[in-house]
């Protein structure tokens, strides 16, 4: 490897490719993906819209951090394996009779064996609570460790939803490379690590959903391998697509323009919105010179209101009193309560469709002025 080269060839293999006797063999990464894709990938399709020099770095970022995280969990007590940076151990599952899912997995690990006080205590609430305990339950057994760099809003999603329903083409790797390295279903963890603040932090996928993952993936895989069969290693025979127009995956897919051209960031019918009025650069100049006059006029009253009730906290506090009256105001401390929920302990114990129906998700669009 020369210097500029991040990892051997293994790792940059296409998300498929026939093999000689006419198979398909289908990268872990890839097998969540669309299985259109794959085709264009399989019957080697010219690339439409390859990634920018920006998305090559982020990608780049998260495979330079993947050892980071492994030494960060290791210091956290962790006992881990990492997978080998110049000849990876590759696993390999049948998914279909002509459909093989291949990989290297980043890691394998073992849970510390002393939970801290607080693992401890939520580990007994939930045995009283759910009969098991979600934190022991894999402890001693070596799991797969998939690890994932998130900006900060995908980490904060991940944390909330889980990784079945925020990434669940994670969950489906790591079921592969489970059941690849053990040939049987385990817990697996997603180890994910912020790219914006640099914390970390663990998801334990049981094994039950880890054997779900891997039907559902063998499933799609069964349906590519069937394609397969009718058709041979055809080009033209595109299988459908597997998702909608304008999902975020095919924005970054590189062959958007080949299956979608009307979607082509080229294409001029999408550069505005006929039904919506213009909005010149003038009119969002102005918007801005108006934003930053309104900020300046919040400012300083805002600061000066929040001193004063700084203030009054440490009077209040100081004579022990909730409530006193000066000079014939009325002073009030006030307590507020906040609840939280723990949602990694939450996503380890539920379902996702249960946790679908307690943790539901509603997007808002605002604008930011910096
Ligand atoms: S553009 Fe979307 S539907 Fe088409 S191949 Fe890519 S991911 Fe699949």
């Amino acid at each position: 490897m020369n210097a500029t080269e991040a990892r051997p060839d293994v790792y940059s293999r296409p998300a498929a490719r026939f093999a000689g006797d006419g198979s398909m063999e289908v990268r872990a990464s890839a097998a969540a993906g669309c299985r259109r894709a794959l085709w264009y990938a399989a019957t080697d399709r010219e690339i439409t819209n390859p990634p920018d020099a920006a998305a090559v770095t982020v990608l780049e970022t998260g495979t330079a951090l993947e050892p980071v995280v492994l030494r960060a969990m290791a210091r956290a007590g962790w006992e881990i394996t990492p997978g080998d940076p110049v000849e990876p151990e590759e696993v390999s599952v049948e998914a279909a009779s002509n459909v093989r899912v291949v990989g290297h997995p980043d890691a394998t690990g073992r849970m510390p064996l002393l939970p801290d006080a607080a693992s401890e205590e939520a580990s007994r609430i939930g045995m009283l609570l759910f009969g098991s305990m979600p934190q022991i339950r894999c402890l001693g057994g070596e799991t797969v460790v998939e690890v994932k760099t998130r900006g900060p809003e995908a980490f904060r999603r991940w944390k909330t939803l889980g990784a079945e329903r925020s990434h669940p083409e994670a969950v489906a790797q790591a079921a592969f490379y489970t059941y690849g390295k053990f040939g049987e279903a385990r817990d697996a963890v997603i180890a994910t690590m912020d790219t914006g603040a640099r914390r970390w932090d663990i998801e334990v996928v049981p094994a039950d959903r880890v054997e779900r993952a891997l039907e559902d993936a063998c499933e799609r895989m069964a349906q590519l391998g069937r394609h397969l069969a009718l058709n041979g290693p055809d080009p033209d025979a595109l299988p459908d697509r597997d998702f909608p127009s304008g999902d975020w995956r095919c924005r970054r897919c590189p062959w958007l323009t080949a299956c979608l051209p009307r979607e082509s960031p080229e294409d001029p019918d999408d550069a505005t919105d006929a039904d919506e009025t213009p909005v010149t650069d003038a009119d969002a100049r102005d918007a801005i010179a108006s934003y930053d006059d309104a900020r300046t006029a919040m400012k300083d009253p805002g600061a000066a209101r929040r001193t004063a009730l700084d203030t009054l906290k440490a009077w209040m506090r100081g004579r022990g009193d909730k409530k006193a009256t000066l000079d014939g105001r009325k002073v009030s401390l006030v307590e507020t309560r906040r609840f939280s929920v723990d949602h990694r302990r939450l996503n380890e114990m539920l379902d996702p469709e249960d946790r679908r129906r307690i943790v539901t998700e509603s997007v808002s669009e605002h604008v930011r002025v910096t």
